[in-house]
């Protein structure tokens, strides 16, 4: 049976103050039990965000690592040491990191195999952009980056693959994509990989929908059938609201 997951990606925001901030206020609430709660705070903050969850579900992930295992890089940070610190989940593929910093499906390949082979979880994260989706082009585009950075994986490690689809369009916009929008496509994603593996792998998948999801609008969203959650922006920053979208299942 496929997870649950609503997962706060923080971006570069909440320094040590808003970070104990945040956490003191979603630790004081009750979290459903069926519901996977993420945090992913900057680098700086994963130390702190651990300790301070530490005893609670509240899980906490990285929001980007490096392909390479050590070496020259200077600014980076790698799987190991990620592990170093207990952080078990990264995201990947960010529109943000593909926008501002050239990360390409063939990047990300190279990033999802080494975060693969250290055991680690990786939410990845794909969506077409506006002009794709005018140009009604937007199933190939979803298509070439799934096949590109995760359909050369074997099945096995598909146990370690959370996908969340985030139309970049819909991103810090306010702008959502409808809960038809949503679950047409992840019915397509599903679809997708139960022609590469099998139907039981794609059923046991969790396809996260990413794109101004807000308290007014997750019960929706959350309520179709191939929507298992979501990857929250602006409204991971307040506590009211991500807890909101959290029980909004
Ligand atoms: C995101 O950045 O992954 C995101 C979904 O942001 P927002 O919820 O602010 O649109």
């Amino acid at each position: 049976m496929r997870k649950q997951i609503v997962a706060g990606n923080w971006k570069m925001n909440n320094d040590t103050l808003e970070t104990a901030a945040l956490l003191d206020a979603l630790n004081a609430a009750a979290l459903p039990e069926d519901v996977r709660v993420m945090v992913a705070p900057a680098f700086t903050q994963l130390t702190q965000a651990k300790t301070l969850t530490e005893n609670t579900a509240i899980e906490v992930a990285a929001q980007n690592m490096n392909a390479a295992a050590s070496g020259a890089y200077t600014g980076e940070i790698s799987a190991k040491m990620l592990l170093g610190i207990d952080i078990q989940t990264v995201i990947l593929g960010h529109s943000e990191r593909r926008a501002y910093y050239n990360e390409t499906d063939a990047s990300l390949a190279e990033k999802v195999t080494t975060a693969i082979e250290n055991g680690l979880e990786i939410i990845f994260c794909f969506g077409e952009e506006l002009q794709e989706r005018k140009d009604n082009v937007h199933f190939d585009v979803i298509e070439r980056q799934l096949r590109v950075a995760l359909f050369d994986l074997p099945a096995s490690a598909w146990k370690n693959i959370i996908l969340a689809y985030e139309p970049v369009w819909a991103i810090g916009t306010g702008e959502t994509a409808s809960p038809e929008q949503a679950q047409e496509i992840h019915a397509f994603i599903r679809q997708l990989i139960a022609k590469q593996y099998d139907a039981a792998l794609a059923e046991n998948t969790s396809i996260l929908y990413g794109g101004s999801v807000k308290p007014n609008n997750a019960t929706e969203i959350f309520s179709m059938q191939d929507v298992d959650g979501g990857l929250i922006g602006g409204a991971a920053l307040n506590a009211d609201d991500f807890l909101k979208i959290v029980m909004a299942f």
